[in-house]
């Protein structure tokens, strides 16, 4: 028996390795949205992580009539009234930059003591069928913003974000102790019941 695909709506390569790497196990096909189909990029003009994750995947799921999953997600600093939000990606402007991105943040925390630098990253990932059926899933991970940039693994604002827990930063963890306690994971680990109702019985 030929198994399901399962197609990620992103051409974040960081993304897609992550998903794949945390979903091996499962008796599914799962290709990023590139190793497919060359669709084009969708606006992310939603206010809401969840409105962009939706989107996403539904316009994948009916461009290629697959299964789909979208994942939106950034960092949410509280004292900055929930910035980079779902501006993340382009806090610094376009195209997006994450040096570009780290810097601003760390610009506009230079004043802010430790106790004030809380964060947090939240993921949502839809989960779209060609009909239009809809589900989401909502990650949530705590931490602070640290004062300058520390550690070389993964992407966008790990060098900056630490995990109380570990003190280190996500960039300075193990990827694979990241992903089993970041927002994705968390987030994915959803997603992991929805699937296995869906394909594994
Ligand atoms: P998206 O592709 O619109 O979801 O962009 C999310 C942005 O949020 C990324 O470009 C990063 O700047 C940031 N982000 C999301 N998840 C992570 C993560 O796990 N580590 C670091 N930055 C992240």
């Amino acid at each position: 028996m030929t198994e399901p695909v399962l197609v990620i709506a992103s051409r974040n390569r960081h993304k897609v390795e992550e998903i794949k790497a945390i979903l091996a196990d499962l008796p599914v096909v799962i290709k990023g949205v590139g190793e497919i189909a060359d669709l084009p990029e969708v606006v992310e003009d939603g206010r809401t992580f969840k409105a962009n994750a939706v989107k996403k995947a539904l316009y994948t799921a009916k461009a290629l009539n697959l299964t789909a999953i979208g994942d939106d997600s950034g960092l949410v600093v509280d004292c900055l009234n929930g910035e980079p939000g779902v501006n993340s990606a382009r806090y610094a402007g376009i195209p997006s930059n994450d040096q570009r991105n780290n810097d601003k943040l760390l610009y506009k925390l230079r004043d802010v003591p430790w106790e004030k630098r809380d964060a947090h990253f939240e993921c949502v990932i839809a989960l779209a069928e060609p009909n239009g059926d809809v589900e989401t899933c909502t990650g949530i991970c705590s931490g602070k913003i640290g004062y300058r940039p520390q550690g070389t693994n993964g992407f966008g604002y790990d060098p900056l974000f630490v995990v109380p827990e570990y003190n280190q930063t996500f960039a300075e963890l193990d990827p694979e102790v990241k992903n089993q306690i970041s927002h994705r994971a968390k987030a994915l680990a959803e997603l992991r019941k929805i699937l296995i109702e869906k394909f594994c019985r």
